[in-house]
């Protein structure tokens, strides 16, 4: 009986290995990572979070992410957590298909594919904002075109394209929410080579080089929104920020990021 038993157990021990050793290449593996990320890159990332949602920006929801420094099909981004919570260890690694590289049982983000499709389709781009940005929400949904009204703002001269999800023939387009890859491709495609895009009924998208200017673009935008609504409501013609003013501040932003560590420090601080 004894003998019987240890030939049972080490029979299934070897159909156990071999099943391990015949698993087909096509399996479900994680996602390798891109390796270690200065410690300093999260903050940065973190601090994009705190500061959005201090400054009106992010609400309870909405996400900034991070193109990996490292491997440039992978990204970085927080856990499903409100924005004012995140904090370094939320931070979660993602390919460019948005398959969690080790998520531990944390929860992702539905919308993350807003990330992957942009990262994947504009390799120039490193910082991702998606915001609910009260503001230009009224801009999407009506026929008035968000335009640079302040020279904050100039870099709205380009254009900021409307993406509405309906134009995605895709069976969970009625969400209101990018959550596949054919929707997220579709909204990258949309966005263009334009730092902001909105999304009808819903928020916007903003991109950057870096974080510091995806964040602070965000910011811009959604106060450039406030006052462009505000001098509607004076009426009579409003005096834009010309192209030829829009490009000569791309040209020479001057000090853009001084903002930063009062923003930051007003933040983070709470
Ligand atoms: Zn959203």
């Amino acid at each position: 009986m004894k003998t019987y038993f240890v030939a049972a157990a080490a029979t299934v021990a070897l159909v156990f290995v071999a099943a391990i050793g015949q698993r087909p290449a096509t399996a479900q593996a994680p996602p390798a990572s891109g390796g270690r990320v200065d410690p300093a890159l999260i903050e940065d990332l973190v601090a994009g979070y705190r500061i959005l949602a201090d400054q009106g920006v992010l609400d309870a929801y909405g996400h900034v992410s991070v193109r990996h420094p490292g491997n440039p099909n992978r990204y970085l981004m927080s856990r499903s957590l409100a924005p004012e919570d995140v904090t370094a260890n939320d931070i979660m690694e993602y390919d460019i298909d948005s398959n969690p590289v080790d998520p531990r049982g944390r929860l992702s983000v539905q919308e993350r594919f807003i990330h992957g499709e942009i990262y994947r389709a504009h390799p120039a781009v490193k910082a991702v904002v998606h915001s609910h940005s009260p503001a230009v929400v009224p801009f999407s949904i009506t026929k008035v075109p968000l335009r640079p009204v302040y020279h904050m703002a100039s870099f709205l001269w380009v254009g900021v394209p409307v993406w509405d999800i309906r134009s995605v023939k895709d069976p969970t387009a009625a969400s209101l929410l990018v959550r596949n890859i054919p929707v997220g491709k579709s909204l990258a495609a949309a966005l263009g080579d334009k730092p902001v895009a909105l999304l009808r009924g819903h928020g916007n998208v903003v991109v950057g080089p870096d974080i510091l200017t995806a964040v602070r673009y965000a910011i811009w935008t959604e106060k450039n929104a406030q006052m462009q609504t505000a001098a509607m409501q004076l009426g009579g013609p409003i005096t834009y920020i010309t192209p030829e003013e829009g490009d000569a501040r791309d040209k020479n932003p001057g000090d853009p990021n001084r903002g930063w560590e009062a923003w930051k420090k007003h933040a983070m601080g709470k």
